[in-house]
């Protein structure tokens, strides 16, 4: 067993407790030593550590009656994967904190051959979105006037234009070239 595995497994005091519990509920397989050696072996496979021991059989506890070995390795399954998001939104969360700090929430672009400025909201994101989890953005951006910060950078400019100023007369310039 590599090293790092040593101190991940179920102590021998946890299995006595979870066994305990499952002999609580209705329909257990009682009775037959080698069962619950099995069911022993199963739980050992399923769970990396105590943690994760209690967590299963809390909520294999919230069943009515002892579901079969293919429901508890589901309810194994559906816990592991629910632990990956939580371990991934956790540091998605953390990258996004460490972004924020440093980020005005906005980048202004200007582009020197055409005179043209532009601001833009910071939307990073740091996870893929799905349905079934957080998407994590950069939360800087919000109340941010971008009108105003683009009014003072143009300020600063004279003769530059922004870029909506900029779309409106490439559309204009294009009408005018059709009617010609
Ligand atoms: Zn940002």
């Amino acid at each position: 067993m590599p090293r790092e595995r040593e101190n991940l497994m179920v102590t021998k005091e946890m299995m006595r407790k979870c066994l305990g519990k499952i002999k609580l509920m209705a329909y257990c397989p009682a009775g037959e030593p080698e069962v619950w050696s099995l069911l022993a072996q199963e739980l050992n496979e399923l769970c990396a550590d105590d943690s994760v021991a209690s967590e299963l059989i809390a909520k294999l506890l919230d069943y009515e009656r002892w579901p079969g070995v293919g429901e508890l390795r589901r309810l194994a399954q559906a816990q592991q994967r629910a632990r990956k998001i939580a371990a991934m939104l956790q540091q998605a969360r953390a990258e996004r904190d460490r972004h924020e700090q440093e980020c005005p929430g906005y980048t202004i672009i200007c582009n020197e051959a055409e005179h043209v400025v532009e601001v833009r909201t910071c939307n990073r994101s740091f996870n893929e979105p799905s349905l079934d989890w957080e998407w994590v953005i950069c939360g800087r951006s919000e109340g941010i006037n971008i009108s105003e910060l683009e009014r003072a950078e143009l300020a600063k400019r004279p003769g530059w234009i922004s870029r909506e100023e900029h779309v409106k007369r490439l559309i204009a310039e294009e009408r005018r070239k059709r009617w010609i």
